[in-house]
């Protein structure tokens, strides 16, 4: 870290633009007056070895390319392990091994079969819980209490239900017959490691496919242990491969001639190029993109409740969720007292160790990310919105960010149109239902959206309006493995979750 970060990270340990809110009765610049005693989680649960090779026909190996690259924690910008960096070759002998575990045994498998490894792998996930609460937490940044309470239960949900499916695709899809479309190739992002793991590889699997999965450079942490847990339920061999490595080796496993499906999540930009790259091909393709969710709040909402769930629609996983609730908007004439109350919860928030489980945002998950939203931050101030960030201590080391919130942004701002994907918060007002929604689908994103108020034919007339793939009402941020979730327009296209979920990984032929 050079000099210069080094200072800049220190003007950040105090608050921007406004003061701590009034209600508060404190100075500029003074933090909240609750004290709580840290509390650890304990990291000797976790057994991380210096190095972990790749993950292809059972067994772990070493990268044909010799090279390897270095995993961090982000909370602290130490070394984690060394991770082999696959090259072309790699992929290449994954998509092989896949291709025979497809026809030598999972292929060919009766559902009820691969039903047990699926109930199997969800079970030991449970018993291995903590393990990976833990593990995810130190490799991503995310607070331990997110890891604990959503990212890895949703995981084993997500192994639960598709295992259900395995032996019941005849009744998923009446009147057909559903087969494995065969190898899939998976590319994940690094914001929830593990569960976006589940997301891709339990359909798959369910359906008779077998896959390899490149998880993100920053996080492949959790994915490798799931190797372990692939060994540990006695897997076939093959069944499950990953290959980590930079993008470019994502390429290349995508462009792989002998690869039936590809599943991406991940940014807009590279959800395009692989749309390109498999235009033309008979590969099956599912992208999952970026979004710009709006959130809005009408003056007949429980204000208490929306503030909560405001809170949780941006800054749960600092932010850095594909689905945030990044543009709030609010009815005008309770825009005063709605957002005299955020900054007052915002000033409770609870910035630092991910690992410790009071905190309620910890660290951005890689310094690259870190810079994008310090960029966009800035072009906010520049452009005329007015910033506020709470008073409270920033570690002096590893990536972190203070919760922020701007007031007066114009729909024009960078900030209300780009995916910041962090913690920060854009409010924008409406008068009449009809603005809202005019300016709510005012995006290329089409991701989801959250509506509030007390009135249910209310959010029945703005759920209809929004183009948008998830609406939640009076909540936000609910996932369940039973719901399908994607998006439209420059968020992508194809559902995970659900039977739609499913639907992505067969082929549907007559009886
Ligand atoms: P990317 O889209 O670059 O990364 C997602 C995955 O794709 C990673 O595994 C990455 O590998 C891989 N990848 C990168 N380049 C290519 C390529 N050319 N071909 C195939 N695979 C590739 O996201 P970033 O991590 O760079 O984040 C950039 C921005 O994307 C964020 O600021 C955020 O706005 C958005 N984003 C959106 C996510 C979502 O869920 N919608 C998730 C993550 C980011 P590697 O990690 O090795 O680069």
């Amino acid at each position: 870290m050079s000099k210069d970060t080094a200072i800049e990270r220190r003007e950040r340990r105090v608050g921007r633009g406004a003061d701590v809110p009034a209600s508060w009765g404190l100075g500029e610049g003074q933090a909240i007056p609750w004290e709580y005693a840290s509390a650890p989680e304990a990291r000797d649960i976790v057994d991380i070895k210096p190095r972990y090779g790749l993950f292809v026909g059972g067994k772990e190996i070493a990268p044909r390319s010799g090279e390897w690259f270095t995993t961090i924690d982000p909370s602290t910008e130490e070394p984690l392990a060394e991770i082999a960096r696959a090259n072309a070759a790699d992929v290449d002998h994954a998509v092989g091994v896949a291709r025979r575990a497809f026809r030598r045994s999972w292929g060919d498998l009766p559902g009820a079969e691969r039903a047990k490894y699926l109930f199997r792998i969800a079970r030991i996930l449970q018993e291995r819980s903590r393990e990976f609460a833990v593990l995810e937490s130190l490799n991503s940044g995310k607070p331990i209490k997110e890891s604990r309470d959503v990212d890895v239960p949703l995981s084993a949900a997500h192994f639960w239900y598709y295992a259900g499916w395995a032996d019941k695709l005849d009744y998923a899809f009446p009147g057909r017959v559903a087969k494995p479309l065969g190898v899939a190739a998976q590319v994940i992002p690094w914001n929830f490691p593990l569960l976006m793991l589940s997301w891709k590889i339990a359909p798959a699997l369910a359906a008779g496919n077998t896959v390899i999965l490149k998880p993100a450079s920053s996080t492949p942490l959790t994915a490798l242990l799931f190797a372990d847990v692939c060994r540990q339920a006695d897997l076939p061999p093959g069944v499950v491969n990953i290959v980590t490595g930079p993008g470019e080796i994502g390429m290349s496993l995508v462009r792989h001639p002998d690869v039936d499906k590809v599943a991406f999540t991940g940014s807009t930009a590279v959800g395009k190029l692989i749309g390109k790259a498999v235009a033309g091909t008979d590969k099956a393709l599912t992208l999952e993109l970026g979004g710009k969710a709006a959130n809005i709040v009408f003056d007949d909402a429980p204000l208490d409740q929306a503030i909560e769930g405001i809170v949780n629609g941006i800054f749960f996983n600092q932010g850095e969720v594909c689905c945030a609730g990044s543009r709030l908007f609010v009815q005008e004439n309770i825009a005063e007292p709605l957002v005299a109350k955020l900054k007052d919860r915002l000033s409770t928030l609870r910035v630092g160790d991910p690992l410790d489980k009071n905190t309620d945002v910890g660290a951005i998950n890689n310094a690259a990310q870190l810079a994008k939203i310090e960029e966009l931050v800035e072009s906010g101030v520049a452009e005329g919105a007015e910033i506020f960030q709470p008073a409270c201590e920033l570690p002096e080391r590893g990536f972190f960010f203070r919760p922020t919130l701007f007031t007066g942004v114009a729909q024009s701002h960078r900030i209300a149109q780009e995916e910041i994907f962090g913690p920060v918060l854009s409010v924008l007002t409406f008068r009449t239902p009809d603005e809202a929604v005019e300016k709510a689908n005012n995006t290329p994103y089409g991701l989801s959206a959250g509506v509030w108020t007390e009135k249910g034919s209310r959010i029945f007339a703005i759920v209809k309006r929004m183009r948008a793939g998830v609406v939640w009402a009076n909540t936000f941020n609910r996932f369940d493995p039973t719901s399908p979730f994607g998006g439209y327009k420059e968020s992508g296209f194809g559902r995970e979750g659900g039977m739609h979920g499913m639907h992505a990984y067969v082929r549907l032929e007559d009886r």
